[in-house]
């Protein structure tokens, strides 16, 4: 049965005595080499050189902190639904009495994992997140033999909390000014919170 319609015929013509000889395609091969030559060199001497990177290059992730410190990520799931190569797993937990300062809402992600190996680096998670916790970063991945050392927890994605990751070159204009949009609460700090409600 024919399943399409992309079939060639092949010839069976003879070769010429020239193309039996094979040295016109073995000049035409040499040829070609030499030229490349004389050409700019497409390739660098990576690490010593490193190219420019796009401002918005989606390189490892960062499960970023609130201004107080406190980790965004309360658990939802929605990166990992919007996944498409089904990379992100996560087990959630709710916030104890005086945690208030470790986590901005009353559940929060215990593990959250990344399959390196999996991630396709489309940023479908950060578009997803409703809580400005996950972002693609311009940091690369680092290379192993191992598999295992792939899958990255939150010591790895988590910022720490002295070493802020800059993702302000993700934060477009359009994005910033729809944060300031009168009714997203999303933005509002855990401390904050809970002040504003201790004061009312
Ligand atoms: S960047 Fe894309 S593939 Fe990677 S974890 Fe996020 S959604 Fe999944
Ligand atoms: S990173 Fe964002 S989308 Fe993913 S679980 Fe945390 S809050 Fe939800």
């Amino acid at each position: 049965m024919q399943l399409t319609q992309r079939r060639k015929m092949v010839s069976n013509k003879t070769l010429s005595f020239s193309e039996r000889l094979y040295l016109p395609a073995i000049l035409g091969g040499m040829f070609t080499t030499f030229k490349h030559l004389f050409k700019s060199k497409p390739t660098i001497k990576y690490p010593e050189q490193k190219r420019p990177m796009a401002p918005v290059y989606r390189g490892q992730h960062v499960l970023k902190r609130d201004d107080e410190g406190a980790e965004r990520c309360t658990a939802c799931g929605m990166c990992a639904v919007a996944c498409p190569a089904e990379a992100i797993t996560m087990e959630s937990a709710e916030r104890k009495k005086g945690e208030e300062h470790l986590y901005r809402e009353e559940k929060y992600a215990q593990t959250y994992e990344i399959n390196m190996l999996r991630c396709i680096f489309c940023g479908l998670c950060e578009e997803a997140c409703p809580k400005e916790a996950i972002f693609l970063t311009d940091r690369l991945v680092s290379t192993d033999f191992d598999r295992n050392p792939f899958i990255y927890g939150k010591d790895k994605l988590v910022e720490p909390i002295d070493e802020r990751v800059d993702v302000s070159k993700r934060q477009t204009p359009e994005v910033l000014e729809f944060k300031k949009r009168p009714g997203l609460k999303h933005n509002t700090t855990a401390l904050s919170k809970l002040h504003s409600t201790t004061n009312a």
